[in-house]
């Protein structure tokens, strides 16, 4: 959808905005117009088009749900959240398909962190998990090569950005307006409704949700949230395979990760244009934009290193660092990372390829936070913590928001 089709003019008053028009936006807009038809809503996004930040530069896989700890926010809202996407995109017409994923443990070591991947996959429900011994593996990815590995068949892939446009064309259908270059500088809120001050004006809603994503933190501390935890972006470099190597993976693999990071580690995903990416690495950047590896934002980099939660994290995870930063200064050490689990891929040349940068929270005391986190305000719901999966999670996690919205009364 060209940005043209979808430029609304931001209203002085309305029922309710949603600010951040990435695919939880625009699925939280989506809810909303769904439980309270004809209410005026407006989606006000400060980028000239939607999902231009996370929801645009992902590694576009449905998780099944096999990672998360059982009870968890995600472990509930994914394994859900695949099954209603993929019936979204049959009822919309969306392009996925479904080519499965492979979790290997490469050395025997790393077969505790399998079990537990298993353990939880199995606790959460994901369909159709299957351990697979050394011996089999071949028959599921004939260049893969492990100790064991876990096989999730409903694992697969979409264009989230697809989505998020399709989530938008139902905001405007139900009557809502998704109003573009509208930057958000602040909110206040008073007996009268939340003054939402934008590049635009300023728009006046009885209630606010805030999807901002790397931007979150700012604008739920100037509404009067706690500082704790604040954003900081993890960028995310990919590689993209020659076609020839390409033609050596079948579907997604990834490595049993490391238990102490929310990430998932260097896989290789095969995306709908038939290409197979390396990644994404997981470097502090030094801003929230920092797509280009020498962009710079004085605000955002004093911003993470005045943080505490900085530091501790350094400390603890130094080791981790210093193996993310040689994949980000060598593609060679970044491919022969996943030629771990797909020999054939050794010393294979792989190409730059666009990176993503993801929003991360990080508390006070230097903890990652894992789970995602919803923060409330007067007048106003902020989602404070949506890393992945929840471009898979997007409608069961708006469902949740916007029962929250609903308890502000
Ligand atoms: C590298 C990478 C790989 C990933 N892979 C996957 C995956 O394979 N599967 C999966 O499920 N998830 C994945 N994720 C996570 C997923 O992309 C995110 O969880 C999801 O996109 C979050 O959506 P969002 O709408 O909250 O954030 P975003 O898409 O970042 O949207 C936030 C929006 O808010 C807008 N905004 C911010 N500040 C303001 C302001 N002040 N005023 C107005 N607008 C503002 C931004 O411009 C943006 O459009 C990945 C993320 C990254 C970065």
């Amino acid at each position: 959808m060209s940005s043209a089709a979808s430029a609304a003019e931001p209203a002085a008053e309305c029922d309710l905005a949603v600010v951040g028009g990435g695919i939880l936006g625009l699925a939280v807009a989506r809810e909303l117009l769904r439980r309270r038809p004809g209410a005026r809503l407006q989606v006000l996004e400060g980028e000239a088009g939607i999902g231009r930040h996370q929801t645009g530069h992902s590694s576009g896989v449905v998780h099944a749900g096999i990672y998360y700890e059982p009870g968890s926010l995600k472990a509930r809202l994914c394994v859900e959240g695949a099954r209603e996407l993929y019936a979204y995109c049959d009822e919309m017409g969306i392009p996925y398909e479904r080519p499965g994923k492979l979790v290997v443990a490469v050395e025997e070591s790393e077969l505790a962190g399998l079990d537990e991947l298993e353990r939880r996959g199995l606790a959460n429900g994901v369909p159709g998990l299957r351990r697979l011994a050394a011996a089999e593996i071949a028959a599921v990815e004939p260049n893969a090569r492990g100790a064991a590995a876990l096989h999730s068949p409903a694992t697969g892939i979409v264009d989230f950005l697809a989505v998020a446009e399709s989530y938008a064309a139902d905001v405007r259908r139900a009557g809502g307006a998704v109003v573009l270059g509208a930057r958000v500088g602040g909110a206040v809120a008073s007996p009268g409704g939340i003054a939402i001050r934008h590049a635009r004006g300023t728009t006046t809603a009885a209630a606010a949700v805030f999807c901002a994503g790397l931007w979150s933190d700012r604008l739920a501390v100037a509404c009067g949230a706690p500082a704790d935890p604040r954003i900081v972006p993890f960028r995310g470099g990919y590689l993209r395979l020659p076609p020839a190597a390409a033609r050596l993976v079948r579907a997604n693999v990834y490595p049993v990760p490391d238990p102490g990071l929310p990430f998932l580690g260097a896989h290789l995903t095969r995306n709908l244009a038939g290409e197979v990416l390396v990644g994404p690495s997981a470097l502090i950047a030094p801003a929230r934009d920092a797509y280009a590896l020498r962009r710079v934002r004085a605000r955002d980099l004093g911003e993470t290193l005045a943080w505490p939660g900085t530091w501790r994290l350094a400390a603890h995870h130094w080791r981790a660092g210093a193996r993310e930063l040689r994949h980000g200064l060598s593609r060679r050490a970044f491919v022969d990372e996943a030629a771990r689990m797909v020999p054939a891929l050794r010393g294979v040349r792989a190409a730059a390829a666009p990176a993503g940068i993801r929003a991360q929270a990080l508390g006070r005391d230097g903890r990652l936070l894992d789970d995602f986190v919803v923060d409330r305000t007067e007048r106003a719901i902020h989602v404070r913590n949506a890393p992945s999966p929840a471009a898979t999670s997007a409608l069961p996690l708006a469902r949740l928001i916007a029962d929250q919205l609903d308890a502000l009364g």
